[in-house]
């Protein structure tokens, strides 16, 4: 069972194929954490290896619903609320930075992955949301952040084949991507500036420290390295010597659906948005003509906490989507969702990614656990990694609030 990205995405063509017995930097993991990291560190210089297990964005950055989104998904009076007024700020420019820093990247690449830029619409499921979309927006508007507020009687005009939604907020600068051509459109951009990336190349273990560390690979291949990049999300914590890792982040799944191609009198019901609704624990976009749809995790005991298998999916989460596809969407209900895939996301106790340096292991670093939102968060992330392996910091203003020694115990 894989996701309708992979089957249509094109393998990468640029697979590097024999294993340099050194190299400054060795990036474990191919999804887009580990291939931003890549790309950053190539343009400054650094002679970098990037091991990945399968094949490059076959995991959750293969597997995901191709939103870019603003503040982390959730409505934003909620992330003040949680993170107060100055780290909300960060946390929402660092989401703007990163989308302007991978549209330049896309342009400059001319890579063909899907990008449409017509903005998000996070829609109200019940009065009571509504009135939270509308505190959001009063706060997006003191701050100067573009946004519309729908009403319910508005909403006809902006999502026709909606119903029972009680108003939305419309959010500029959000967008839509296909992930996979995404993520090796930016791998071969890594792999032009010089770096080195291998598919079918799973690490096994890390052992010596910073200045000569040697990754042996399952396939007894090895090579060394002055410094480790752990992008391997919550799939290989075993490999974090410091324990950090294992005792930080933890694995949850995620499950879409995609419909088959809509006749055009449907589709014309769809605007091109990035869109969710109940405070985005449901989130939906058109692509190639179908409808895609994920989410509905908490309907089920557990909400899928602690599964590593993606492999699989679970029925009930896919009855529920079916039954939200007919209660909003009624001129779907006939339509068959024959594409059913899972992906494993990584998360954090307080809901932030790592980025930086893991305390107690000079010379290995984190990139992941970025809570479900890594598509939108992890471009200009890999960029600030590869400033602080080089420069020692980065200088973005939020690059503080992820650092991995925050979760140490005391
Ligand atoms: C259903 C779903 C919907 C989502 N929707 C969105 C969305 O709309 N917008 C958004 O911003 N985010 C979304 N996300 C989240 C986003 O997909 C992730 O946050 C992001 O892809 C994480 O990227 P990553 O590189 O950290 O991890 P991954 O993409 O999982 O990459 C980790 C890589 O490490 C490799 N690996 C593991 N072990 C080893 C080893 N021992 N050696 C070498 N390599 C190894 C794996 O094979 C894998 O390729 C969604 C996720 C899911 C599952």
């Amino acid at each position: 069972m894989t996701s309708l990205w992979l089957e249509e995405a094109a393998p990468f063509a640029a697979a590097a194929t024999a294993l340099p017995p050194r190299a400054d930097v060795v990036v474990l993991g191919g999804g887009i954490a580990g291939v931003s990291a890549a790309l950053h560190l190539a343009r400054a210089g650094v002679d970098v290896v990037l091991l990945e297990r399968g094949e490059l964005a076959s995991r959750a950055s293969g597997r995901n619903d191709g939103q870019l989104l603003l503040g982390l998904g959730e409505h934003y009076h909620r992330i003040h609320g949680q993170f107060g007024a100055t780290r909300a700020r960060l946390l929402w420019d660092f989401l703007r930075d990163n989308h302007e820093l991978l549209r330049a990247a896309i342009a400059a690449a001319g890579i063909d992955c899907g990008l449409h830029e017509h903005g998000g619409l996070r829609l109200a499921e019940t009065p009571h949301e509504y009135t939270e979309l509308a505190t959001a927006a009063e706060l997006l508007a003191a701050e100067g952040k573009p946004h519309r507020l729908v009403a319910a009687h508005e909403l006809q005009r902006w999502l026709p084949a909606g119903r029972g939604y009680h108003g939305a907020l419309f959010l500029h600068g959000e967008a839509v991507v296909h992930p996979v051509r995404l993520v090796r459109g930016l791998a071969a951009v890594a792999a032009d500036a010089g770096a080195r990336l291998f598919e079918r190349a799973a690490a096994a273990t890390i052992t010596g420290g910073a200045g000569d560390f040697t990754v042996r690979l399952t396939d007894e291949r090895a090579i060394h390295a002055s410094v480790v990049v752990h992008c391997t999300s919550t799939l290989a914590r075993g490999l974090d010597r410091t324990g950090l890792l294992a005792r930080a982040v933890f694995p949850f799944r995620g499950q879409i659906l995609a419909s088959e191609p809509l006749p055009p009198a449907a589709l014309a019901g769809f605007p091109p948005y990035a869109m969710s609704s109940n405070f985005c624990y449901e989130y939906f976009r058109v692509h190639g003509g179908r409808f895609v749809i994920g989410g509905k995790r908490w309907s089920v005991p557990g909400e899928e906490l602690g599964v590593l298998d993606d492999a699989g999916h679970h029925p009930v989460i896919t009855q529920n989507l079916l039954a939200y596809v007919r209660e909003h969407f009624p001129l779907l209900a006939a339509t068959p969702f024959p594409h059913v895939w899972t992906g494993i996301m990584a998360g954090t106790p307080d809901g932030l990614p790592l980025l930086g340096a893991l305390p107690g292991e000079p010379g290995e670093f984190a990139l992941c656990a970025f809570n479900g939102y890594g598509l939108s968060f992890a471009f200009l992330a890999g960029r600030c990694l590869a400033e602080m392996i080089v420069d020692g910091h980065s200088p973005h203003p939020a690059v503080p609030l992820f650092a991995p020694r925050r979760l140490q115990p005391n």
